[in-house]
């Protein structure tokens, strides 16, 4: 995760603020009686709060390379979360500010500005996005517990029906349409590439081998079809496999990590027995087919820094770092040092170890420590500064279960690590 804005944001900010920056001239500037403050603060919230609305739906979007703009997908679809909650907050706010406001001139007139005649059917039109919006963000933000994964999928098509309702509720209300017309269709056409587009980004691979690692752990090797995915390190795919005798998940996208060299012919990855999906991949059948979407993600960045690296890796989330592993074989040359300490809870699930080990045999500049879990409690700064005592001057990435992370995080602040060089991912999206 790093902290210094990206290319994207800046271009999102500029979107977010465009609507309100070409209202301004009709609008003017608040003046200072109570009643009409609130009433210049109430549309100015539902401006924003609508363009955010427009500029969620827009950042849903997936199309390979796009993401790295925002520093990978898992960042896009932060900002597409702190987006969609931005808007339900805004927009609540734009109705309470304008009901308020036209308190000095009666309650009745306030009640009359929430709830007008039917006949104010744009108003209404309004409150219909509004309870769309709170009929898909309440599974997202997990106001009930964490959703399942395909059921809040599905239910983010109802944005789009908020969209469109949001845009039937201003465009007659709104003085200028262009910038509406603008984001709106942005954030169509990006719904419209989700359901209809993006399959055509996707390749075709035949699942050469299933190769078991651990119990719970295999990894696919695939090989292309026709046009091969052109990637990098510690990026990711979407896989859906076509395996007609899977007993779940069959023709179901599910992001995995590459654990392959760029240079290798194959694909492979690593995939850990997490539900049904992965459960069901576990034992799917060499020869069958299935689509690769891809790649997303920005791990290990476009752009060295030049310092040695620190690689902390931990359960399933060791796939980047075997992928970076591979690479660094692959080429043959390791810039400056590279330690890798695979976080492991025993020695019998370190699945790439020997592999890792074999690796640092024969590169210089890349070693690989293991530290296990059930042996020696989480890892500490001891292990830490005696296995890498330059720790402070690297540049760090790490992945794993988030309290990993969080552990992990901590431990590197604490040794004064700036949060800029801390690079860090979750194999979680939710
Ligand atoms: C960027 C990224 C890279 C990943 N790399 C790997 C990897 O290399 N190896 C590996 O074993 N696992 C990896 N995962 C996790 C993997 O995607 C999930 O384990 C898998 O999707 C679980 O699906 P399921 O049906 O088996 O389990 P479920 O019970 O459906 O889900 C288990 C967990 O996975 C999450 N999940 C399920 N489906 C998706 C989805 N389509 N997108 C995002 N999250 C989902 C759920 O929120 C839940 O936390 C990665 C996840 C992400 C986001």
């Amino acid at each position: 995760m790093r902290h210094h804005p990206r290319a994207g944001d800046l271009v999102l900010l500029a979107a977010v603020l465009l609507p309100l920056v070409v209202a301004l001239p009709r609008l003017g500037w608040p003046a200072t009686d109570a009643g009409a403050w609130l009433a210049w603060v109430g549309r100015a919230a539902g401006i924003l709060g609508l363009a955010m609305l427009l500029l969620a739906a827009t950042t849903s979007i997936r199309v390979p390379g796009w993401d790295r703009a925002f520093g990978g997908l898992a960042r896009l679809w932060r900002l597409h979360h702190a987006l969609g909650f931005g808007a339900f907050v805004l927009l609540m706010a734009h109705a309470l500010a304008l009901a308020l406001a036209a308190v000095p001139l009666g309650l009745s007139v306030a009640v009359d500005v929430l709830f007008p005649p039917l006949s104010r059917g744009a108003i209404w039109l309004g409150w219909l996005a509004w309870l769309a919006m709170l009929l898909f963000l309440t599974p997202t933000f997990g106001f009930f517990g964490r959703p399942r994964y395909q059921t809040w999928k599905r239910l983010h098509l109802v944005s789009a029906a908020a969209l469109l309702l949001a845009l039937a509720h201003a465009l007659p209300l709104a003085g200028e349409a262009w910038p509406w017309w603008l984001l709106g269709l942005a954030g169509l056409a990006a719904i419209a590439w989700r359901k209809l587009g993006s399959h055509r980004a996707r390749l075709a691979y035949r699942i050469e081998a299933v190769e078991p690692l651990a119990r719970g752990v295999v990894e696919l090797v695939l090989a292309p079809q026709g046009r091969r995915l052109v990637h990098e390190p510690g990026q990711f795919v979407y896989l859906a496999p076509l395996d007609a005798t899977l007993s779940a998940g069959r023709g179901e996208e599910h992001p995995y990590t590459l654990a392959s060299a760029p240079a290798d012919g194959r694909l492979r990855i690593g995939i850990k027995d997490l539900g049904d999906a992965s459960h069901a991949l576990q034992t799917a059948t060499p020869g069958s087919m299935a689509q690769v979407e891809g790649p997303y993600g920005d791990f290990f960045g476009r752009h060295p820094t030049g310092r040695d690296r620190l690689w902390l890796g931990g359960g399933i989330g060791i796939t980047p770092f075997v992928g970076g592993a591979r690479d660094l074989l692959a080429r043959g040359v390791v810039e400056g040092q590279v330690l890798l300490i695979y976080l492991a809870n025993r020695p019998e699930r370190a699945y790439y170890l020997d592999e890792l080990e074999a690796i640092a045999e024969r590169l210089a500049g890349f070693s690989v420590v293991a530290h296990y879990y059930l042996e020696r409690g989480a890892l500490d700064l001891a292990f830490l500064t005696a296995h890498c005592p330059d720790v402070a001057e690297r540049e760090i990435h790490l992945c794993g279960p988030p309290a990993m992370n969080a552990h992990l995080r901590r431990l590197l602040a604490g040794q004064g690590v700036p949060r800029s060089r801390i690079h860090s991912e979750v194999l979680e999206f939710l």
